[in-house]
């Protein structure tokens, strides 16, 4: 095989290569992105208990101060009854002492009420810190695993990237302009197969004089319909 050739066919494979690198690395960071997201979500959640908590102290809060209000009046409800005289004033002062009991019934309850609220928001808030624990050490875990699978990819990268200054150091640069000509539309399709007569960047059958100059791989060729470098490519039994 020519010379130029095989040099192309090695260069495009080491420039897939390292354009390979940056997904593999976006997709990494994203597994750690998901897990550091569980965990603010957690926060997030334990944080609008804790808020809801609060607005519920603060309205037991006022309940109790209502209740106090409400118990200093039925003592004067009952220093007045002492001194009532007619049947009339009676009724009046006793239907007082109901409402009044009656807004004292509703506050209590209306305290037991928050009271278990909280008590229920407490258990969440306790199974929200157990969880937090679990997600932060794997958080630390894969922050850890992460770290080093991406400086195994730098390390991958900075060998990739001397095999290809290697590479350009004996290339010819006519030919390798040839080749950053035809990258900067093909990208990573620039040198491509030949099988069963067709080109694999455009898929289209090229026809039997270029197909025997790939075949002899003498020059370097390229597809009639597309441009892209073409070589020829053993076809395996199984294809
Ligand atoms: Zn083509």
């Amino acid at each position: 095989m020519n010379k130029y050739l095989e040099q192309l066919i090695e260069l495009s494979q080491i420039d897939k290569e390292i354009d390979s690198f940056e997904p593999k690395i976006e997709a990494i960071k994203k597994e750690l992105s998901s897990v550091v997201k569980k965990q603010s979500d957690l926060e997030t959640k334990k944080d609008e208990l804790l808020e809801e908590k609060k607005d519920n102290e603060l309205k037991i809060r006022q309940h109790e101060l209502h209740i106090a209000e409400l118990s200093d009046k039925l003592n004067e409800i009952s220093k007045k009854s002492a001194a009532v005289k007619t049947d009339k004033e009676a009724k009046a002062l006793q239907l007082e002492e109901d409402i009044t009991k009656e807004q004292l019934d509703f506050a209590n309850e209306e305290i037991e009420r928050l009271q278990k609220a909280n008590e229920v928001k407490d258990d969440m808030i306790l199974e929200i810190e157990e969880e937090l624990q679990e997600v932060s050490k794997v958080v630390e875990e894969t922050t850890k695993e992460i770290e080093q699978r991406l400086s195994e990819i730098e390390k991958q990268r900075e060998e990739v990237y001397a095999k290809r200054e290697k590479l350009l150091s004996k290339i010819n640069q006519k030919i390798l302009e040839f080749y950053h000509k035809v990258r900067k539309w093909a990208g990573n399709t620039t040198v491509v197969p030949v099988k069963k007569q067709a080109c694999y960047g455009c898929f289209m059958r090229i026809n039997d004089k270029t197909y025997a100059s790939v075949i002899k791989s003498e020059d370097i060729v390229t597809c009639p319909h597309c441009g892209r470098i073409l070589y020829i490519e053993e076809t395996t039994e199984e294809e």
